[in-house]
């Protein structure tokens, strides 16, 4: 058996570009374009490669990108500052801190001082909290990106047994609620789970968050599962791969992601779906106001 594909490449484009159609069709309703603001604090390649995917995709989506390169030695409190700024400035709907931010700054501080209005990336504790309580609003980009990508593979998840493994506060956390709120059994794993190859075996649904080449071994994936794997690692050569063993996993699995080209561009597609709802938030805010006047 060879699995099938899920091409977030694909998927992710096609959101992008329906996102692209509601932004036309906002100003055409004389409505604010969506505006995001991103947020890079020192010259780290990798995230510098992540930003501009990002500027790229608002380019496409008609959605507008503002930019704020920060130097490394920046403050803790100068950066609240922007952020603060931000919130405040109306023509800005979503703020997005790129990280890892430098040693020297709090990344939780400064993620939960973005207004939950604004949170598009879907960290802030609020928004988790939402996703916890069953009324989610924004959404996690990674996680919400996975579950777009397994609706393809499976129409209804209820019942299944899903196992994500890694739990960090961004992506395995949110996964599991997410999961949960779809009706699958949750297993998370983490580096404290006992027999990391028994738990992988169980799993109708897998989903790997850790950052380790070749952790999950193809032979522990159940034959017929959906495996999705986020992780992103660059090897000694230059390529990129992902957490899973891929060839023998695809042999065993019903479905798989690719590394590239499966989670990560989903990732960037939420964020511009976010971005429009954040607008929208902000649009429904402003009735409000005037409502109450
Ligand atoms: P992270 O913050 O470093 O978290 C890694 C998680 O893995 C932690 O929860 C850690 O457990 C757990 N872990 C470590 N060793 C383990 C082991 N041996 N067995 C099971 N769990 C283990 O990383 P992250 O931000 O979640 O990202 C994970 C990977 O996904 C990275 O490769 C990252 O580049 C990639 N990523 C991809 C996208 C995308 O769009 N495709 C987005 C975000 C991240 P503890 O909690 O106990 O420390």
């Amino acid at each position: 058996m060879s699995a099938l594909i899920l091409d977030g490449k694909k998927l992710s484009a096609e959101i992008v570009a329906g996102v692209a159609v509601e932004v036309s069709a906002r100003v055409q309703q004389s409505l604010t374009v969506p505006a995001l603001a991103v947020i890079q604090v020192g010259e780290d390649p990798a995230s510098s490669v992540y930003v501009r995917n990002k500027r790229q995709a608002c380019e496409r989506a008609g959605i507008r990108s503002l930019m704020y390169a920060l130097p490394a030695a920046v403050t803790q409190s100068e950066l609240l500052a922007l952020v603060g700024t931000l919130n405040h400035n109306t023509l800005v709907h979503g703020i997005l801190v790129q990280l890892p931010l430098p040693a020297h700054i709090d990344a939780a501080t400064v993620l939960e001082r973005i207004h939950p209005n604004k949170d598009v990336d879907g960290f802030h504790p609020c928004n988790i909290g939402r996703l916890a309580v069953r009324m989610p609003d924004l959404r996690s980009c990674t996680p919400y990106g996975v579950m777009r990508l397994l609706a393809l593979a499976h129409a209804d998840m209820k019942g299944l047994h899903a196992v994500v493994v890694g739990a960090s506060n961004h992506v395995g956390r949110p996964m599991g609620l997410e999961l949960l709120l779809a009706g699958c059994t949750v297993t998370t794993c983490h580096r404290f789970t006992r027999d990391l190859a028994e738990q992988v075996a169980k799993a109708d649904i897998l989903v790997v968050a850790v950052g380790r080449p070749g952790l999950v071994r193809g032979e522990w994936i159940k034959p017929g599962a959906t495996v999705i794997d986020v992780g992103i690692n660059r090897l000694a050569d230059g390529r990129l791969c992902g957490d899973v063993e891929f060839d023998v996993a695809s042999a065993r699995a019903a479905w798989i992601t690719p590394v590239p080209g499966g989670v990560g561009p989903m990732t960037v597609a939420i964020l511009m779906e976010n971005t429009l709802r954040a607008a929208r938030k902000a649009d429904m805010a402003l009735t409000e106001e005037e409502l109450a006047e």
